[in-house]
């Protein structure tokens, strides 16, 4: 079967007690135990409750893995993958990663004895010239975000094997319906859930994935340990909206391809990072490892003063720092999302206050094409733009 089926037939299509479509929230702490000496499947919901166990073996199955994990948010599932690490371990990270990605390990795991270089991922050169004797880990993420930069998944995995390095990627942009890293070699995949899985902004949560007994063990002590996870009904959400994955998605990436390719034709606009545009940068290599290029693009206006202009004047885009919902959702990356980066590194990057990120949601096209030009042409006003057409 396809993904697209296997999104509603899977293990958990159906409760196994009562044949129910949709799976019960087990909204229950303790499980009681038959007597003292006989303990049950469940015993308390920190160490595992029925519903989030329907999710993890649900996203465990799509992902291609063994062994899923849930979370209260994808900080959370992220710090747990970061837990695989000990102090004095040097760990080796995608230059533009999420902005919370990027202070957790700066301000929280440094602390801790964690040694981060962040490199460019898209050169595999790069990243083996950064490898050092405590080298333990590769943290990935691709698309990046949100210039879309490309990591070749299959290369980085063949590297760190050879190396011994523990291999993660952040899967939040591309869901396993268009892209699913364990297949191509990685070792752990994370979510934020928040965004595609669940799908309507309503709902935070985080995943792991592993097909490692071994990692897949330790995990399982973080998340019982530390305790942050995914309570019974937003393990029901992220089910609901798991099913839905694939009209969703196949929707945004629609609009997303449309607005790619109009908004690149535009004088106002500087560039348009997209990898369905024909000459993205890493466009070949996204596609050998993803068959969608998402719903989110970023694009370079002309100046700053546009930039803000235009997300202050479009109407349907909600200003949000989230991604991936039924609504379009407008930001300014450098002020929103990634505020945490130091300026200097922004600059480097090219995350400046020109870039403005648009993730598509299920609107038509048509009318969230109306709006941008509508709030582009209204700057004319302000004599700030170059004329449209
Ligand atoms: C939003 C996001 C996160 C963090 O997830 P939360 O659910 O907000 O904690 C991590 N990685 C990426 C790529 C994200 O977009």
């Amino acid at each position: 079967m396809k993904l697209g089926t296997r999104l509603i037939h899977n293990k958990w299509a159906q409760d196994p007690y009562t044949g129910g479509v949709s799976i019960p929230i087990h909204q229950s702490v303790i499980f009681a135990q038959e007597s003292l000496e006989e303990v049950g499947e469940y015993e308390y919901t920190r160490t595992g409750n029925p519903t989030r166990k329907a999710l993890e073996e649900t996203i465990a199955e799509l992902e291609g893995g063994r062994y899923g994990f849930a979370f209260a948010s994808g900080m959370a599932a992220i710090t747990a993958a970061l837990c695989l690490f000990s102090a004095g371990d040097h760990l080796l990270v995608s230059q533009d990663i999420y902005g919370g990605t990027y202070r957790a390990l700066t301000r929280v795991f440094s602390r801790f004895g964690l040694e981060i270089t962040f490199v460019d991922t898209t050169d595999p050169d790069q990243v083996a010239a950064n490898i050092k004797g405590n080298t333990r880990g590769l943290y990935l993420e691709t698309p990046s975000n949100p210039l879309m930069k490309i990591t070749d998944l299959r290369t980085m995995a063949a590297l760190a094997k050879a190396r011994g390095l523990i291999t993660i990627a952040d899967n939040t942009f591309m869901t396993p319906y268009w892209q699913r890293p364990l297949e191509l070699g990685i070792d752990v995949v994370v979510h934020s859930a928040t965004k595609y899985l669940g799908g309507h902004s309503d709902c935070l949560a985080g995943l792991v994935i592993t097909q490692d007994a071994r990692l897949a063990r330790e995990l399982g002590i973080v998340q019982n340990t530390l305790g942050a996870v995914l309570a019974p009904h937003e393990c029901w959400l992220i089910l609901r909206g798991i099913k839905t994955l694939k009209v969703r998605l196949e929707q945004q990436e629609r609009t997303a391809s449309y607005l790619a390719g109009w908004l690149a034709g535009l004088p106002e606009v500087k560039s348009v990072y997209y990898p369905g545009l024909l000459k993205h940068p890493g466009r070949e290599i996204h596609f050998r490892q993803a068959s969608g290029a998402g719903g989110v693009l970023s694009f370079r206006l002309a100046n700053a003063e546009l930039a803000r202009r235009v997300i202050n004047n479009v109407r349907l885009p909600v200003i949000g720092s989230s991604l991936g919902a039924v609504e379009s959702i407008i930001s300014l990356p450098a002020t929103m999302s990634h505020a945490s980066l130091p300026e200097d590194l922004k600059e480097r990057l090219g995350i400046t206050v020109d870039l403005v990120r648009l993730s598509v949601g299920l609107e038509e096209a048509e009318d969230l094409k109306k709006d941008l030009e509508r709030a582009l042409r209204e700057l004319n006003r302000f004599n700030i733009t170059l004329t449209l057409e």
